[in-house]
């Protein structure tokens, strides 16, 4: 099959290797006779149709403010796609503007599209450093990743969270949560990049997109991923050892 990539903002929203997000999508999609086809979605451009899975990487709250809002304008397509099925995965600045408004550095609201029940308010100092998650929904499956925000995450009650924070700070360093999950709909500080060094959730999202392409549930063969289990050792071990730090 051939899954459809929305990269949405690619060149405002790309700090954090999110580009490498999609090289493994590509990867690991290939090996199982997959091919993707990522579509760039810039301002001003319409939605392109048939997507399975949109993609918004992270930025500053400069870049975040001049995206925001042709986001807010392009939220009842995107609401309806998700309705429809699509999936979305959604890191750091990008996860901010899911929620229902970002309130940035300078005081600023920018406008949100709302398919995560979460705000955010931009706090004194940033959270940064190695973090691992535990992930209830996955039967306990850790995600490892490096966080890097000044934005604190709220999450409505009754919200599930995409885990609970094992080292590091997470949404807003209290709650003892990271991340969202909503459906399809994935929201996390975590990138450093996220998906080399967590391939059980890059196969979740892949699944995710097959489903919404293909219209059934399709089984992704495991992959041998001896690197990837290296690599996701070292990062959790990172996290253990050190966790994050206010600077
Ligand atoms: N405005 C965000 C914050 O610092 C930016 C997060 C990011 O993508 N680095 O909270």
């Amino acid at each position: 099959m051939t899954i459809r990539i929305g990269h949405l903002y690619p060149d405002y929203l790309n700090i954090y290797a999110d580009r490498g997000n999609i090289a493994v999508l590509r990867a690991r999609a290939r090996a199982r006779g997959h091919e993707l086809d990522v579509v760039g979605i810039a301002p001003g451009e319409p939605l392109p149709a048939g997507v399975d899975l949109f993609y918004i990487g992270g930025g500053q709250d400069r870049e975040q403010a001049l995206v925001s809002g042709d986001l807010a304008a392009k939220g009842a397509a995107l609401r309806e796609a998700v309705g429809a099925g699509a999936a979305f995965l959604a890191v750091c600045g990008g996860y901010q503007l899911l929620g229902r408004f970002y309130r940035d550095q300078a005081g600023a609201t920018l406008p949100g599209i709302g398919l995560l029940p979460l705000h955010t308010v931009a706090g004194e100092r940033r959270m940064i450093g190695d973090v691992l998650l535990e992930c209830e929904w996955a039967g306990g499956k850790t995600l490892a990743g490096f966080e890097n925000h000044a934005g604190r995450t709220h999450l409505d009650p009754g919200a599930e969270p995409l885990g609970r924070v094992v080292s590091g700070f997470g949404n807003d360093g209290e709650s003892g949560y990271e991340g969202c999950r909503h459906g399809r709909v994935y929201g996390t500080y975590l990138h450093g990049p996220l998906l080399p060094r967590n391939p059980w959730f890059a196969d979740r999202l892949l699944a995710d997109a097959l489903a919404h392409a293909g219209g059934a549930e399709v089984d992704l063969p495991p992959l041998a991923d001896e690197l990837e289990a290296e690599a996701h050792a070292v990062s959790a071990a990172r996290a253990r050892a050190r966790g994050g730090r206010f600077t």
